[in-house]
């Protein structure tokens, strides 16, 4: 019996071996490009299948964890069928980069509609939207001319008053990162102790958590991605709704070098067997029409210059933005991460 399946079983293999092996002369002859993507497919599948009414160019889409996706195309090295990695915060990006997952890439319509700070010095990835991470306070409570700057966010008088996710999240070490990059990295450690003996809780939950603590009188201060209160602010949900109605955004460091952005960003992998197209879906995600319409389903802002703003965004008002390069964050990584363990930042 178990001869038979064992036999059964090798039958199995070898036409699956010969099914796959068809499947993959097929594929490779056929115009196709296979994209990783940390975002949720209905953020950015009905702009993939428009890059296919126009170009002919299939898109395999496989989505999942940002983190995930990583470790995944570490484990399937050259024969990974990814040609493409979407994913989220310049701080990941440059972790895919380090690991050796990614490949330059030289486009003209790349380099001149993605603003140098926020690709990739050697162009192995490219900012494809914006989020910022300001300051959320509530109103009523917090008096926004008391707001200054995150580095004034040690000062005593917010003793108590702060929500702020774990240091474990990308978010907060690219944040600190970019400390580290303004301020050095003594000055970024010596805050980073002050900055967590203002918590008013160890931190627990995302950015949403954030809010809705501050919302639920947890804290005053809440530091969260801008999509985030988008989000809330557009829910169906009536509770989604009286949430934002309670919080205002400070866009902190106006003085000087202005409010801390991330990225969600694109590579080609290393092990790409189609980057040619890839090269080209990525050229057609920071065209105007694509940036209007991936900035405005994911709450973000778009990364090319002139794009269009979504009402609600607009609403927010301009505001400075912190102009480093994005790739020194992930060069930064390290350091943010080690000082903030010894800061004691959960
Ligand atoms: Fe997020």
């Amino acid at each position: 019996m178990k001869n038979v399946l064992t036999s059964t079983s090798l039958v199995r293999v070898v036409l699956t071996a010969i099914i796959w092996g068809m499947a993959s002369t097929v594929v490779s002859a056929a115009d196709e490009v296979n994209v990783y993507s940390a975002r949720k497919s209905a953020l950015i599948e009905p702009l993939l299948e428009k890059f296919t009414e126009k170009t002919g160019i299939d898109v395999n889409l496989v989505t999942g964890k940002d983190d995930a996706l990583i470790k995944r195309l570490q484990v399937e090295g050259k024969a990974s069928p990814a040609d493409i990695l979407i994913t989220v915060d310049a701080g990941r990006l440059h972790r895919a980069k380090a690991a050796g997952l990614l490949q330059s890439v030289d486009s003209s319509i790349l380099n001149s509609a993605v603003p140098a700070n926020l690709r990739d010095v050697d162009k192995q990835w490219f900012g494809i939207s914006m989020r910022a991470r300001p300051i959320f306070y509530v109103k009523g409570k917090v008096d926004p001319k008391d707001l200054s700057t995150y580095e004034n966010l040690v000062d005593a008088k917010w003793k108590g008053r702060v929500c702020i996710r774990s240091s474990s999240n990308i978010y907060n070490q690219s944040l600190v990162g970019s400390m580290i990059e303004a301020n050095g990295q003594a000055a970024a450690a010596s805050w980073a102790k002050g900055f967590v003996k203002n918590f008013a809780r160890s931190p627990a939950g995302g950015d949403t958590d954030q809010l809705r603590a501050a919302a639920a009188g947890v804290c005053d201060i809440a530091i969260a991605n801008t999509y985030y209160f988008g989000r809330l602010i557009k829910s169906a949900k009536a509770e989604d709704n009286a949430v934002a109605a309670k919080l205002a955004i400070f866009w902190p460091n106006q003085n000087d070098r202005g409010t801390h952005v991330n990225v969600s960003g694109i590579g080609v992998t290393k092990a790409a067997k189609n980057k040619s197209n890839a090269t080209k879906l990525m050229e057609f995600l920071v065209s105007a029409e694509s940036q209007a319409w991936y900035a405005k389903v994911n709450n973000e802002y778009p990364v090319v210059s002139g794009g269009a703003v979504d009402p609600v965004l607009a609403s927010w008002g301009e505001f400075t933005k912190d102009n480093v390069a994005l790739s020194k964050l992930g060069i930064n990584n390290r350091a943010a991460v080690e000082l903030m363990d010894k800061a004691k930042w959960k």
